[in-house]
């Protein structure tokens, strides 16, 4: 339990994702006069609950209610549209605030690592989900969906979640935030077959049993799984947890018909990419056969090619480094002890320890990051808002604030069809304009 301590504490939590709120809802529930600015590069708060959450997942989102409540305190203050790098220094911040907190998340994909991963038709989930999901910084991604097989690279549930929306009708996403322009692309797509790829079997699939159960109930689409991948059923009763219920619903795909719906989703178990194929576009994945053993994917050294006109690889994300801020290369983390970078500066979420988990794994991660804080740093009479206010003055820079964003949030339901929830805007400086009409 930390002692309270004297003075204002003045910390900068960079990043409006989970990691960030649940970090300072835990440095403010507690006796000590604790100030936290919650700053995000976008005029939206958030981070992946809004632009990661899959469209047609809406309960999920309602998360963000519990960040809403921590932002309706006093001590609590949400400044969007300043990005650390662009705007601001983190020696200015770290002149103005006692403690600065990075909760900037992972939004660079893992690259594959193969040959032909530059092509045009070899899109990262990081920009595919933004796209559908109306991240500003991907809305023109326009990927051409006039092909006619996409393979989707991972056992994750972001690939599930990748498949599933391309998947989807129209109807289907009838409830769903879905970007409108994305759907115009993706109801209107050619793809007639999409495929799931793994590098390694189902039982060590990553799905959890909800999303891929999701895969067997889609309007148009049949979901086909090659039993002769499934091991053998009289391991099923030795099975628990995710992989049993995994387990059953793969069973229960494998005895789909590619005839029962027009498009086809195959789930493709021990199929590691060797390259993508292509001259100025994808034309199709080399893929490796293997096997696993003891844990460990093996190559078999057969291999196929699977013509593709899309591939998306959603095999795990990195931190984008910021200047001055120690960055570990290997884990694409920032170089940490426990959550603590430097004297005064820390780290939480995706950017501290890896794109793992799900939304509430930050929750525990956000209070032991505080607690620390809390430890370890006294108040040093900073300047802490005041000077960051001045400095967005000085530099004219259009900040968003909690009240401006629910501006945004009204319009974006107001905008809405049908029963869509919201309309989300996708232009920055449209946003700003809604934000600041008084
Ligand atoms: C496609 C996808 C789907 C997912 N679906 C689910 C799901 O259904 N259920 C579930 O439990 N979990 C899901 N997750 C996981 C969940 O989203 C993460 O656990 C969580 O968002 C990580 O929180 P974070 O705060 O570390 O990072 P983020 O949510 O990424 O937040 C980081 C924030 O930092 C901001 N930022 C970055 N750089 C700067 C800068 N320089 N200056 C200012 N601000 C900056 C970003 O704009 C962003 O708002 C999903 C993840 C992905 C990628």
């Amino acid at each position: 339990m930390a002692q309270t301590k004297d003075g204002t504490l003045w910390v900068a939590i960079i990043g409006a994702g989970p990691a960030g709120y649940y970090t300072a809802e835990a440095l403010t529930k507690g006796d000590q006069d604790v100030r936290v600015d919650i700053i995000d590069r976008l005029p939206t708060p958030f981070g992946l609950i809004r632009a990661g959450v899959a469209p047609d997942h809406q309960s999920i989102k309602n998360v963000s209610r519990r960040y809403e409540a921590t932002n309706q305190r006093d001590d609590v203050r949400f400044v969007g549209n300043l990005s650390l790098g662009r705007d601001v220094t983190l020696k200015e911040l770290q002149e103005m605030y006692d403690v600065v907190v990075l909760a900037t998340g992972a939004a660079k994909d893992r690259p594959l690592g193969i040959d032909g991963e530059n092509l045009p038709g070899v899109i990262g989930s990081g920009p595919f989900v933004g796209w559908y999901n109306s991240h500003p910084d991907y809305a023109d991604l326009n990927p051409d969906l006039r092909i006619a097989s996409v393979s989707v690279i991972g056992n994750g549930n972001v690939a599930v979640d990748v498949a599933r929306i391309l998947a989807k009708t129209a109807n289907e996403m009838g409830q769903s935030d879905l970007a409108a322009h994305a759907a115009d692309v993706i109801h209107v797509s050619s793809i007639k077959d999409i495929y799931i790829l793994g590098r390694r079997g189902p039982l060590e699939a990553a799905f959890t049993p909800k999303e891929l159960g999701e895969l067997n109930k889609l309007e148009n689409c049949v979901t086909l799984v090659d039993g002769n991948q499934l091991p053998d059923p009289s391991i099923d009763e030795t099975l628990a947890g995710a992989t049993k219920k995994n387990m059953i619903a793969l069973r229960a795909m494998a005895t789909n018909s590619p005839d029962d719906k027009p498009v086809r989703l195959h789930i493709k178990f021990y199929r590691r990419p060797m390259a993508i194929i292509g001259e100025d576009c994808v034309c199709g994945i080399r893929l490796e056969e293997t096997v696993v053993e003891d844990g460990k994917c093996i190559g078999t050294g057969k291999s196929e090619v699977l013509p593709t006109g899309l591939v998306v690889p959603c095999i795990g994300y990195r931190t984008s480094p910021i200047p001055d801020i120690p960055y570990n290369e290997r884990r694409g983390i920032y170089q940490n002890e426990d959550g603590l970078i430097s004297d005064g500066l820390y780290c939480v979420g995706w950017c501290r320890r890896g794109p793992t988990g799900t939304i509430g794994t930050n929750k525990p991660d956000g209070k032991v990051i505080a607690e620390r804080i809390l430890n370890e740093v006294s108040p040093a009479s900073k300047k802490g808002r005041h000077g960051l206010d001045a400095i967005v003055q000085e530099r004219g820079l259009h900040i968003v604030t909690f009240q401006d964003w629910k501006k945004i949030e009204a319009a974006e339901i107001d905008a809405a069809e049908g029963d869509a929830p919201r309309a989300k805007f996708v232009d920055l400086d449209e946003m700003v304009s809604i934000a600041e009409n008084k």
